[in-house]
């Protein structure tokens, strides 16, 4: 089954666009081919492009991004951090989406700014009160998500909304890959900054496996269709800067790059 993805035809298209505005459009990849479905999901094919005439979009429209604190024990204690006897959660507003190639933009009011490469969980269909071991037919599929985070802000305020809420703040994409498509205990996570390689870590590693999180955050929280799980960062989070080209790989799903740049 081929990658899925959101796209404009107008290359000027805002970086996230509402899903019923008539700019959007679903399509499937294959290969260099990008054809238009009717929806989301659906296996129809109507009108082929060249994704160099396409403006990608974020390829998923959620309610809200659901982020996972401190899910990999080397990266809870590169920064000081106990590890959580259960998942820390957070969310990132819908209004912080960018796709693969738009801009992160760097806010005035912050002086340091974190890449954080993950890898992103979205949902297929509406979970409430999933039991860990049913959790997998609830999920749509896979992509690569950098939470990008002002560690100033998020530090100074105790919480993380302002830190992690800005817009562009949460890069994802290029597409959705159908979980049916992915072997899973092979992912890892490499996330480089101007070529440099920064992290690199087995998704295998993480704290709370992906069932275990959509069952905690299912007991309180309805997860609909395309809502977004950002599921954690590896050891090696750092400092970016604008001008620098970050880029979050995750073999077998795609490459997430985004510049930064002064806001
Ligand atoms: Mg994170």
């Amino acid at each position: 089954m081929p990658q899925r993805v959101r796209f404009s035809l107008n290359r000027f298209a805002e970086p996230t666009l509402p899903d019923g505005s008539p700019q959007v459009r679903y399509g499937v990849l294959e290969g260099d081919a990008l054809f238009e479905t009717r929806t989301p999901s659906s296996e129809d094919k109507g009108a082929a492009y060249r994704m160099k005439d396409v403006r990608l979009l974020p390829p998923c429209w959620p309610s809200k991004i659901v982020g996972i604190g401190r899910n990999y024990r080397e990266h809870a204690s590169e920064l000081g951090n106990p590890l959580p006897p259960e998942p820390l959660i957070f969310l990132k507003p819908p209004s912080s989406l960018v796709a693969h190639g738009d801009n992160i933009i760097y806010p005035t009011i912050s002086a340091r700014v974190d890449y954080e490469g993950e890898l992103g969980v979205v949902i297929g269909k509406r979970a409430r009160l999933v039991r860990p071991q049913e959790a997998e037919s609830y999920i749509l599929g896979y992509t690569c998500v950098n939470d990008v985070t002002a560690r100033d802000l998020q530090r100074r305020d105790g919480q993380f909304t302002r830190g992690k809420g800005f817009d562009t703040f949460c890069p994802v994409g290029p597409w959705i890959v159908p979980r049916q498509e992915v072997q899973f205990e092979r992912l890892r996570i490499r996330t480089l900054v101007n070529g440099q390689l920064k992290q690199d870590a087995p998704v295998q590693e993480m704290i709370f496996p992906v069932g275990a999180i959509i069952a905690f955050v299912t007991q309180f929280m309805t997860l609909e269709p395309w809502d977004l799980i950002a599921t954690g960062t590896p050891a090696g989070v750092g400092p970016l800067e604008p001008g620098d080209v970050v880029r979050v790989e995750i073999e077998g799903i795609g490459v997430l790059e985004n510049k930064v740049v002064r806001g």
